[in-house]
């Protein structure tokens, strides 16, 4: 195989994107397509219809037989079907390859099966899927041949959003009108258009397939039931950094050959904190394509692992008692002529408008810190939330020391009057050049970091959607934006109302605000102390989706009707109650049918030794202990599986909706708990040979 990649030479290659539509659309059309593009002005069908034809072509040449409308349904992934370009057959039995303006513009596929909450019955069956125009087209080439993937968004026949997508762009068009509001009240005329601009890096786990084969837990929950810890864990901090094994690189050349192509410029990979942990971030991008991007990531990740010979693992937390997997998602705001407005400058106390922009983004944080931390909300995140690990279910923001100190000197004297430096790093060794250190250290432990010009929300799950926290942040920023303008345009002194609005709403919301340690206990009683909401379970964070606040400002945004939020509630507690389910009736099975066969075939072992060894005179002291302890375990998990068995049938009589995902969380989640622990202690004693699946060390180690 060629072992060299030239990024420059590759990248985009499979992507129809800005250069290959200049080069092969009529330079009319390559001007009116731009003006939907860039203005959001309603395609033509002549135009759609010159596009198709060309985007065909271009499609076919690269191989590919079908085209597909990609969308992401709420199921946390992206569907597709794929459909041929051929016609019906000639009289000669030929066929021709076609693809009209139509299919191109707008899909059909059948919705009924997709999660909707309520908000279409299944004899209602018919749901849309429109082109998302703004995020290019890409031939994606697998074991199927190649496809043209056409990025859409999901809507149903009454037009409510089925999808992830739709409340993005909705979001995205908020924001941009009330932060362009908010520009030209600061006396900025040229800007036409803000974007959010979003980086997220993507945390995964990688482990030999033979090995995960083995494993019926990781194949039917993604994560792993039972497992006792290995003699060897993340204490040593060695993996972090470390050097990138053999086997790991090729994987990783493989997976960033593809993404190039793809036109994702994937751009860092590193070793993360456990064994077996890594991590891929591509260089931020628009909102909606960084989002299509992640998708195609995770996608990407699994299917070179896959071809490979290893698996890709992109659950929360496939191992318990180890690291787990998250998305940091970075977020500013760029304007057309290249401004990012969360770019403070070197004397931000002198920076009215990026004072303004923050104090407003701490408001929006404040106000929705419960919504905000639901968009986190995903079953598999239940685990790393609020562990020693990943940031705190309490939502705060992390200034650092500079903006924070001028925030404390506007709350106190109303005036801020300079900004810290951060002076010189001095590394004590001549040879090595004293940096000009950042005026801020970084803080992993906060949730809501600003980090330099950008803010990053470290709390998303690695294998969920970075829609939804994208969908919340636009929105409640731009209501933040939309208060503050309507305050400011009334304002008879603009200079003086500016100023009055940045104090107030700095010390009104300097709650949120908390640059110390996330993880520790003091801040989990400073937090509620001070009135922060502290969500731990995800059952619990749902209502925040419908409280009347919340649905208020996305019906005045119109990115969310009533409606569509109740649906959403619905789809929440159902996915979580579906996955308990599937994790309970996982583990009764692996119990039943390889564990507890594994122990009395090992208990049978030892009797027999017992008896040979007697019979002989010996001394079997040691082998009766260990067949005791075995016997005791034995009987408690028999015993624990039969209450987990119990539960999960209950379950099912359970009203479903809230009451019944409560009830997997407090009985059926906590029976999977006590189940656990006395197969955990079996594997530490039961033959090696004998017990059914590779361990922890097996898995984590051995890759
Ligand atoms: P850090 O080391 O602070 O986590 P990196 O520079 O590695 O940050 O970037 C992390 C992600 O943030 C990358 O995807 C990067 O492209 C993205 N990023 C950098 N600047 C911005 C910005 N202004 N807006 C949004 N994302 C950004
Ligand atoms: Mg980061």
């Amino acid at each position: 195989m060629e072992n060299k990649v030239n990024a420059a030479e590759i990248f985009g290659k499979n992507v129809f994107n800005d250069k290959v539509m200049r080069e092969r659309l009529p330079k009319k059309v390559y001007i009116e397509l731009h003006k939907t593009i860039d203005e959001g002005k309603e395609l033509d069908p002549m135009i759609a219809e010159v596009v198709a034809g060309a985007m065909k072509d271009w499609a076919v040449e690269k191989g590919a037989t079908h085209y597909t409308h990609w969308f992401q349904p709420l199921t946390g992934s992206t569907a597709e079907k794929h459909d041929a370009f051929i016609t019906a057959p000639h009289k000669d039995g030929s066929v021709l390859m076609e693809f009209s303006g139509k299919e191109l513009i707008k899909g059909e596929p059948d919705a009924s099966s997709f999660p909707s909450g309520g908000l279409r019955a299944t004899f209602e069956a018919r749901g849309y899927t429109a082109w998302d125009c703004t995020s290019p087209a890409f031939v994606r080439e697998d074991a199927a041949g190649a496809i043209l993937c056409i990025p859409t968004a999901f809507c149903s026949y009454t037009g409510e959003a089925l999808d992830q997508k739709t409340p993005l762009l909705r979001s995205m068009e908020a924001v941009q009108k009330q932060a362009l509001r908010l520009l030209r009240l600061f006396g900025n005329t040229t800007s036409k258009k803000v974007t959010p601009s979003v980086g997220i890096e993507q945390e995964y786990f990688i482990v030999d397939r033979q090995k995960y084969l083995k494993r019926k837990d990781l194949i039917f929950t993604g994560r792993t039931l039972f497992g006792a810890m290995p003699p060897k864990g993340q204490e040593l901090d060695d993996h972090y950094f470390g050097v990138i094994r053999e086997r790991i690189a090729g994987f990783m050349r493989d997976v960033n050959e593809e993404l190039w192509k793809l036109g994702v410029s994937s751009k860092t990979q590193h070793n993360e904190v456990a064994p077996a942990q890594h991590e891929l971030a591509p260089i931020y991008a628009q909102c909606n394509v960084a989002v299509d991007h992640n998708q195609i990531i995770m996608e990407t990740l699994k299917r070179i692992a896959e071809q490979r010979g290893l698996q890709c693992l992109l659950h929360e937390k496939p191992f318990a008692g180890v690291n787990g997997s998250g998305k940091h998602n970075n977020w500013s705001l760029t304007t057309d002529d290249g401004i990012n407005l969360l770019e403070p400058g070197k004397t931000p106390h002198e920076n009215i408008q990026f004072l303004m922009i923050l104090t407003c983004i701490l408001r929006a944080v404040d106000r929705h810190a419960a919504l905000l931390r639901e968009s986190a909300a995903d079953v598999g995140n239940e685990h790393r939330l609020g562990a020693n690990e990943a940031p705190p279910a309490i939502i705060s923001v992390f200034l650092g020391d500079q903006l924070e100190d001028v925030l404390a000197q506007l709350i106190s004297t109303g005036e801020a009057t300079h900004s810290l430096r951060g002076g010189k790093l001095h590394t004590g060794v001549k040879t090595l050049p004293d940096f000009a250190k950042d005026a801020t250290d970084r803080n992993r432990t906060s949730p809501f970091a600003f980090t330099g010009n950008k803010f990053e929300f470290r709390m998303v799950g690695s294998r969920d959607s970075v829609a939804e926290c994208n969908v919340v942040i636009n929105t409640i920023v731009a209501e933040a934006f939309a208060d503050a303008c309507d305050i400011l345009e009334k304002a008879e002194d603009f200079d003086m109302a500016v100023h009055d609005l940045i104090k107030e709403y700095a010390t009104q919301h300097q709650r949120i605000v908390f640059n110390g340690n996330g993880y520790s206990e003091e801040w989990v009683k400073e937090a509620k102390r001070r009135g922060l909401p502290n969500i731990i379970s995800m059952v619990d964070a749902i209502p925040a989706l419908v409280t009347e606040d919340t649905i208020q400002m996305f019906e005045r945004f119109k990115v969310f009707n009533r409606a569509e939020l109740e649906s959403r509630v619905e789809i929440q507690y159902e996915a979580y109650a579906k996955a308990i389910n599937i994790e309970a009736r996982a583990m009764i099975d692996i119990a039943s049918k390889h564990i507890i066969p594994a122990v009395i075939r090992y208990t049978r072992q030892l009797a027999d030794t017992i008896n040979a060894v007697t019979a002989a005179g010996g001394d079997a002291e040691v082998q009766t202990e260990l067949l005791k302890e075995t016997t005791q375990l034995l009987k408690k998990t028999k015993e624990t599986l039969k209450d987990l068995e119990h539960d999960t049938e209950e379950a099912t009589y359970k009203t479903p909706g809230r009451e019944q995902a409560v009830y997997f969380r407090d009985a059926v989640f906590a029976d999977m708990e006590a189940l656990r622990i006395p197969v955990d202690q079996l594997e530490m004693i039961v033959d090696k040979e004998i017990w059914p699946m590779p361990s922890y060390g097996d898995l984590l180690f051995e890759v």
